[in-house]
């Protein structure tokens, strides 16, 4: 562990689509005995919310309401999830994976409403101490004051090949070229909206995992956060 220094108790992950955010923070978690809070999984109940009561995804009022008023809680984490999710008791996890989650959930995380309602739970959550927070506004916005903050990254290619992997494992057949499409968009959608904006922090630590294994990234997200292995 690091000599003379605690070890941070916030450290936040942003990063776009497939930057290897998740499956580095679950291993840090377990190895660090932290909790894992994957923030993209708030986002991506509320949309599945939404889909699921026919709300337009352009009625940001409707939009608003549902994120203040859905009872959202995170669970513990799985081997393949950061945590299981439910809503109103209910277990969603593994319909917030669906494609029409993928393809409405940058429309509903772009509403500062929205937005609001979910950075009170993730604050709530980090104020908990020994957490790992994975997302996209973490370091600039949720937890500006996070010790360490690292900003993951990968070429398109690269990202578009992770995923397409994960998802054959898990038994769900979609193209390369269908996966690259809705990354990118995503993307683009998440870095030029005006609330919170995809973005590295000015002090984080930017990683490019494109030629990295895991081991390697998560050795070098260890020595950001001044732990030894
Ligand atoms: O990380 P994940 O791909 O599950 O995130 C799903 C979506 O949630 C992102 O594309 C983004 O639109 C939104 N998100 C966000 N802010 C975060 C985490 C996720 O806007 N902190």
């Amino acid at each position: 562990m690091r000599e003379g220094a605690a070890l941070a108790a916030l450290i936040a992950i942003d990063g776009p689509v497939a930057s290897g955010k998740t499956a580095v923070g679950l291993r840090l978690a377990r190895e660090l005995g932290y909790g894992l809070v994957d923030t993209g999984m708030l986002y991506r109940a509320v949309t599945w919310l939404a889909l699921e009561r026919g709300v337009d995804m352009a009625d940001a009022e409707a939009l608003i309401a549902l994120a203040q008023e859905a009872d959202i809680r995170l669970g513990q984490p799985t081997s393949d999830h950061a945590a299981t999710l439910s809503i109103g008791g209910r277990d969603v996890t593994r319909e917030l994976r669906k494609p029409a989650v993928d393809k409405n959930v940058s429309l509903v995380s772009r509403i500062p409403g929205v937005r609001q309602a979910m950075v009170g739970i993730q604050r709530r959550l980090a104020a908990e101490g020994k957490i790992i927070m994975l997302g996209r506004d973490i370091g600039t916005v949720v937890l500006p004051d996070a010790p360490v903050k690292v900003f993951l990254d990968a070429s398109v290619e690269v990202r578009a090949r992770r995923r397409h992997q994960e998802l054959a494992e898990a038994g769900v057949s979609v193209t390369i070229e269908e996966i690259r499409a809705d990354l990118e968009q995503r993307d683009e959608m998440d870095r030029n909206r005006h609330a919170s904006p995809l973005h590295p922090a000015d002090d984080a630590i930017l990683i490019d995992t494109s030629e990295l294994t895991l081991e390697e990234v998560v050795e070098r997200v260890r020595q950001a956060a001044g732990v030894r292995a």
